[in-house]
């Protein structure tokens, strides 16, 4: 005999609600938490589903095999350029195109791509995750896909009759586009960090490739003008270099672009309280042009926490370096190693609600912020 256990709660704002629960009990509260537990003892061949709520589609046993939990890690990639090239013409480690592995060949990076797709993982915007909207199916793990300085990612090689881009196809998003036909279900997206030469395509063209991205499921975010390093600018400064680019964004695809800076040498490592000229990067007014900015990214080593759990920090946010070491020293096989034996994330297949198990939480603290979806929890 087993007893399955699933939990259901939503933060809402004092209220008075009334509610069966699935064990016949009836609960009355005017407190801020509203809780439902189901208790199901399967000993023979019923199999209750909860229908205390539309949203749950799931038992707990099925929310037990396939391991969903949304409060574990989720990959961020950082890639920087891609070159047309195989690995055997590198002379480095892997598909590393230079000595640290911030560049990467076209032929190692159609791989990743395709490695991730089979592991399981399926992409989405890097914007709804900082939103907290993960929206991946059931079973699955998100997986976003970020490119800092433009250099090499999008390499114009003409203009089609119809006005379409048409791509150096090994760039990398010729690459992402080969692989959206390949796998409609990949929800192929990724997230590019510019700097003022944005893709050196040419000012004109470039402003026309940019309105064909954010059209065609990309998104644009911001490097700086200059690639400065914010950590070291004083107040004056890095409302210039952040402001002049979101002003210059904005002027090209207006309200399409993502409030988003990936730091240029992840700088500044902490957005402290005893630095409040950091405050610039987060809002600021430059030429007469106000921005804000909700997230901010590091150069970091390693998967991303949940934005649902206690130690994720919205502008601390870490990824992965899309390179190659044997395995070792937190490259990409090193990290989904790790991903793979019980860190990531795996979907509910509901963006609007967080499930877990109840071990996950058991200190009642590592949930911090619902983003007010509904919580699920399973024993
Ligand atoms: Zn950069």
């Amino acid at each position: 005999m087993k007893t399955q256990k699933l939990t259901i709660f939503s933060l809402v704002a004092s209220m008075t609600f009334m509610l069966l629960a699935g064990c016949g009990r009836t609960e009355e509260t005017t407190e801020t938490t509203v809780q439902t537990t189901i208790e199901t003892t399967t000993a023979a061949t019923t199999e209750t589903t909860p229908e205390t709520s539309a949203f749950v589609t799931y038992t707990a046993d099925e929310y037990k095999n396939a391991g969903i939990n949304e409060l574990n890690s989720v990959p961020i990639l950082m890639y920087h350029r891609i070159y047309g090239m195989t690995n055997a013409e590198t002379q480095y480690t892997g598909g590393n195109v230079d000595k640290d592995g911030y560049n990467r060949t076209s032929e190692a990076f159609e791989a990743d791509l395709r490695s991730y797709y089979q592991m399981g993982y399926r992409m989405m915007r890097l914007t709804d995750f900082v939103d907290g909207y993960i929206d991946v199916p059931f079973g699955y793990s998100p997986l976003i896909l970020t490119f800092d300085d433009g250099i090499r990612d999008v390499v114009l090689s003409g203009w089609n009759d119809d006005g379409t881009p048409e791509f150096d196809p090994t760039c990398a998003i010729g690459i992402l586009e080969k692989i959206k036909a390949e796998y409609p279900d990949y929800n192929v997206t990724a997230t590019f960090f510019l700097n003022d030469q944005l893709f050196e395509n040419g000012e004109e063209n470039d402003r026309k490739v940019l309105k064909w991205m954010v059209d065609n499921g990309y998104d644009i975010g911001n490097h700086t003008r200059d690639h400065a390093k914010l950590g070291d600018c004083e107040p004056d400064e890095i409302e210039k270099q952040v402001g002049y680019m979101y002003k210059k964004l904005n002027d090209i695809i207006p309200g399409q672009y993502v409030n988003i800076v990936a730091l240029p040498y992840g700088s500044p490592e902490s957005i402290s309280d005893d630095k409040p000229q950091y405050s610039k990067i987060f809002s600021g007014t430059y030429e007469g042009f106000s921005y804000t900015t909700k997230a901010t990214l590091l150069c970091a080593w390693t998967r991303s926490y949940s934005p649902f759990v206690r130690d994720y920090n919205h502008t601390a946010i870490r990824r992965i370096r899309g390179y190659d070491n044997n395995g070792e020293y937190w490259d990409i096989e090193d990290n989904f190693n790790q991903l793979n034996n019980g860190k990531r994330y795996i979907s509910d297949g509901d963006p609007n609600t967080i499930a877990f198990p109840d071990s996950e939480n058991s200190s009642g603290t590592w949930l911090k912020n619902t983003f007010g979806h509904q919580v699920i929890t399973y024993s």
